[in-house]
């Protein structure tokens, strides 16, 4: 370690969505997790930013299936932990392509997520607004996702369990030996080294 690093088990480069998750699921299962992050919170350089995304259900791989279960509970744990309201399971229609459709509904029929494949007809009865040109297929336990709040919310919920998240630190360079160097502006150069193997 050099004299200006730290140790911690795990380092984790990036807080958008994906880092910022994974540094609250670490946390949660124990581990001493640090955090660093490029951009000031709520910046929108990455992905993650704004305030929605799609919470879409229309899978049929087996493993994006089994996520799609773990992960309507995850995110109710993390409203539950941090009060925040994330996800609003108002349901989604897909369309256009129909193609795999069937697929969908029977993989995830197979695990208890509703869904119902709606004739090109009555879909443009029931939703006045949408043009449809092929059969939908709606699933009722889809919906919205609130990007911005959701960042948030993993990493106060991770800070919360003893995760440091730090901002305006971009990660300028990795060590193959799990070192990770870092200059942290306005301060000084900094490094974490990531002790977890
Ligand atoms: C327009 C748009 C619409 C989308 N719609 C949907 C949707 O409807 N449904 C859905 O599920 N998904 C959707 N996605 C995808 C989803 O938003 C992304 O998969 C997700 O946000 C990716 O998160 P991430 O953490 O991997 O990436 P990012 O959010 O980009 O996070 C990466 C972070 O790493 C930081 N970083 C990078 N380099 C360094 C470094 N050297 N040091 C420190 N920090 C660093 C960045 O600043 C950034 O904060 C959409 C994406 C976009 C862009």
């Amino acid at each position: 370690m050099t004299p200006s690093g730290t140790d911690t088990e795990v380092v984790v480069v990036g807080g958008g969505a994906m880092g910022s998750s994974a540094a609250w699921h670490l946390a949660r299962r124990g581990r001493e997790v640090t955090l660093l992050e490029r951009f000031d919170p709520g910046h929108a350089h990455g992905a993650s930013h704004g305030a929605s995304r799609n919470f879409n259900l229309a899978y049929s791989e087996p493993t994006h299936v089994a996520m799609l279960l773990e992960s309507q509970l995850a995110w109710r744990e993390l409203e539950a932990e941090t009060g925040a309201s994330l996800l609003a399971q108002v349901g989604l229609v897909d369309h256009g392509d129909d193609a795999g459709h069937e697929e969908v509904r029977d993989a995830l029929g197979a695990v208890g997520i509703p869904s119902e494949s709606v004739p090109a007809e009555a879909a443009r009865r029931r939703w006045p607004g949408i043009r449809f040109e092929t059969r939908a297929l709606y699933l009722p336990t889809a919906g919205r996702l609130h990007a911005d709040a959701a960042v948030r919310a993993f990493q106060q919920a991770a800070a919360a369990r003893g995760a440091v998240v730090r901002h305006r630190t971009p990660v300028r360079a990795s060590a193959s030996n799990a070192a990770i160097a870092c200059t942290s502006r306005p301060t000084p150069a900094r490094s974490w080294r990531a002790t977890w193997s």
